[in-house]
């Protein structure tokens, strides 16, 4: 299959009096049957965001930030040399090895290398709720990202920010939507409209954090420590190691092939656990209450390890359990029915919009 890598949607300069627009190209005609997408049909079968035209013009005169649910709200950043040019662009690719490796391939000829690499970061970032996206990619999955791109006075290209995003890992499909809500909390929102804000993060170490290159590694040294069952993360020694969720420290200290060891007590019977630390984070002790994503300690080797990483461990009612499955929450809050209307058009827009850039 062919995968167009990083089409241009839409362009447009915004100046101070100037604003230019150029249409898109048409949608290809696509014969019913013949959709190499895959995992991805439903999502080609969304209309074609047919109001191309009302995404991309934006009034001359004074710039006025858009409703923050329109899907080009490009204006929204104004340098004062009046000058910031912003467009959107599709990255799209299949996972061949990494997701590093998927967009810096797919996106070299529209974004720069720095660009490149904090796209993958932020769409990990986006999905942390969901998706481990150290361990969880396998080769074939699909991704596809919505970027409003951003060129500085002085030239310089960043990501602003996702519009929106699709991830088909091994069949399970996810998707995320910028959109804000005046209650749900969270940026982004799935196809059911729950935000991608839960209880439990996936990964104990953040994606940027591990894989701080591109081609970074996916699996760690996993030492001479055969006994454990639990998870791997490679990492710098003194890397922070992340609580997944809001808790109460039942152990920190010393234990065994652990090493230095973190276990914190959640709702519903989990116990995460953080071993090898080199040292535990500031306040961290037995009683302290932690939330999550704070910093419990730094990654090292401390224990049975041959090398720095962190390991982690999940144990549902005592019992080890696989993060992946027990981790598996697709919980979150929804938006408020008064607010659905406007979030499913947008989200068939931006469907819509990352559909035509896969075909
Ligand atoms: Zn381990």
């Amino acid at each position: 299959m062919t995968v167009r890598s990083a089409r241009v949607i839409t362009y447009s300069v915004v100046g101070l009096f100037a604003c230019i627009a150029a249409r898109m190209t048409p949608p290809l005609a696509r014969a019913p049957g013949t959709d190499v997408l895959g995992a991805f049909a439903d999502a080609s079968s969304a209309s074609a965001p047919s109001a191309t035209n009302e995404l991309i013009a934006v009034a001359p005169g004074p710039l006025v930030v858009s409703s923050p649910n329109a899907l080009i709200a490009s204006p929204v950043v104004v340098f004062a040399s009046n000058e910031a040019k912003v467009d959107t662009l599709t990255v799209s690719g299949v996972i061949q090895s990494s997701l590093f490796s998927a967009l810096d391939k797919n996106a070299d000829q529209s974004l720069p290398r720095s660009a490149r690499a904090e796209l993958a970061f932020t769409l990990a970032d986006i999905f942390e709720y969901r998706v481990d996206m150290s361990k969880d990619l396998q080769v074939g999955d699909r991704f596809s990202v919505l970027v409003e791109r951003l060129q500085k006075p002085n030239g310089a290209v960043i990501v602003s920010k996702i519009l929106g995003a699709r991830l088909a890992l091994s069949g399970n499909e996810m998707e995320a939507i910028r959109f804000t809500s005046s209650r749900a909390t969270g940026e982004y929102f799935d196809g059911s409209g729950k935000s991608l804000r839960a209880s439990f993060l996936r990964a104990p170490v953040a994606f940027r954090r591990i894989s701080s290159r591109f081609g970074g590694r996916r699996h760690p040294v996993l030492g001479i420590w055969r006994r454990h069952k639990g998870q791997d993360y490679a990492a710098a020694s003194g890397t922070p190691v992340r609580t997944i969720g809001d808790g109460v420290v039942v152990f920190a200290g010393r234990k065994r092939g652990y090493g230095n060891v973190v276990d914190i007590r959640h709702r519903n019977g989990f116990v995460s656990r953080y071993g090898h630390l080199r040292s535990f984070g500031k306040g961290v002790r037995r009683g302290a209450r932690v939330t999550i994503g704070s910093t419990i300690g730094a990654v090292g080797m401390t224990g049975l390890a041959t090398g720095p990483h962190l390991h982690f461990e999940l144990l549902v009612n005592g019992v080890q359990r696989d993060p992946r499955l027990a981790l598996q929450m697709k919980g979150g809050e929804p938006i408020p029915s008064s607010e659905r209307g406007v979030f499913q058009r947008l989200r068939t827009r931006t469907l819509g919009t990352l559909a035509l850039a896969t075909n």
